[in-house]
């Protein structure tokens, strides 16, 4: 049982990202004090939408400089925390480099922000944002789940540094992870294993991959059709939620998967036809698995054949009863999620109607 003194600041690294901009809109809203490490404090264009929110809420920001790469770099930022959320780890599919653009930064950024988190004498808990590519790499390996379904339990096994390499990236990380904070009892530590996430992110020119699938639906890519690539979904609200509620309840623990929707893109997208279907060149029809099989590594290398026999077509089912039950968390309808995320693509100006 972990009690957190609300009074302490809460680290929250990788503030500029998507996932964690919600976060700590939440955090700033309960009136805490926010330590936000970020490589380029002086960016204020970057930061103005995390100043916004400060300015209207009852919390206190504060930046600090800081990169997963650089040793010792969290450790100003973590003085007289208790709290630390650790969110920071590169989300993107279009790689040359996988381990210097992924693999390096997501497993020595963990090593680093825990082992700081071991020379902090004030830090209680830390929240580790993992994800469910920790959990399962490819639908196929649903299969070899002992209830085809996926749990807290399962770790992926099926990703390495030449096959889905962000998967890898996030696998190696949450083990290492595990591998320090059960070295030590002075902190407990709760991970979140978000799926895919969407919603509306509180800066619209987010880099997240999130941003980019939703881009693709919008501005024509998959006018001809869309694959029934299996997938899970949940809105960063929820996320948010979640990690607020693994940061202070007392008897959080262990790992949580966060995603409230076993879909596929196809079904995804298809949640946007009735607002959105006459403006913009929606996919109107899923792509047959063949076709997609065929054409789909022409378009984009990230997909090879492989991953296209693995995934399109084929089912992605997840349980996410322990994040209702321990974090209280309560999903919302998945066309909500999507129009609302589209619709802040639109106003926006990054997808514009049909004239
Ligand atoms: P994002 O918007 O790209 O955020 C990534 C964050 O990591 C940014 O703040 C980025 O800082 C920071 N970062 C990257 N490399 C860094 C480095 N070398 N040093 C310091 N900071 C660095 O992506 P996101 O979608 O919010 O992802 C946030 C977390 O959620 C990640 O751990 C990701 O794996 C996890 N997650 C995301 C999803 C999803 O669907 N979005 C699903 C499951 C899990 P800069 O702003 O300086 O680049």
């Amino acid at each position: 049982m972990t009690h957190i003194d609300r009074n302490a600041p809460v680290m929250v690294s990788g503030a500029t990202g998507y996932v964690a901009g919600v976060l700590v809109k939440r955090l700033l809203e309960e009136g805490l004090t926010v330590h936000a490490p970020v490589r380029d404090p002086d960016n204020l264009k970057k930061l103005k939408y995390l100043n916004a929110i400060a300015d209207s809420t009852t919390g206190t920001l504060r930046f600090f400089k800081a990169d997963l790469l650089e040793a010792g770099s969290y450790s100003e930022a973590m003085q007289g925390c208790e709290l630390v959320y650790h969110t920071a780890s590169p989300f993107f599919t279009k790689v040359r480099d996988p381990q210097k653009e992924l693999v390096t930064p997501a497993l020595e950024g963990t090593r680093n922000v825990l082992e700081t988190a071991n020379q902090t004498p004030s830090v209680k808990r830390l929240v580790l944002t993992s994800s469910c590519a920790a959990i399962y790499g490819e639908c196929a390996d649903l299969a070899n789940t002992p209830n085809g379904v996926f749990t807290e339990d399962i770790w992926n096994t099926t990703s390495t540094l030449d096959h889905n390499p962000y998967a890898y990236s996030k696998t190696v990380a949450e083990r290492a992870a595990w591998e320090i904070a059960n070295a030590q009892s002075r902190w407990d530590m709760v991970v979140i294993n978000p799926s895919l996430v969407i919603g509306p992110g509180i800066n619209p020119n987010a880099t997240s991959e999130s941003y980019n699938i939703l881009r693709r639906f919008g501005d024509g890519t998959m006018k001809a059709g869309c694959p029934r690539y299996g997938i899970g979904a949940v809105d960063v609200r929820e996320v948010a939620e979640a990690h607020f509620q693994a940061g202070f309840r007392p008897e959080a623990n262990g790992r949580h998967i966060l995603s409230g929707h076993n879909t596929n893109l196809f079904e995804m997208a298809q949640t946007l036809q009735p607002r959105f279907g006459d403006s913009f060149p929606l996919p109107h029809r899923s792509m047959p698995k063949w076709l997609v099989w065929l054409v789909g590594p022409l378009v984009d290398k990230a997909l090879t054949r492989s991953s296209i026999a693995r995934n399109v077509g084929v089912p992605w089912i997840a349980d996410n009863t322990k994040s209702q039950q321990s974090l209280g968390i309560e999903y919302r309808p998945l066309a909500d999620s999507m129009n609302e995320f589209f619709q802040q693509l639109v106003d926006s100006g990054q997808l514009k109607p049909r004239a």
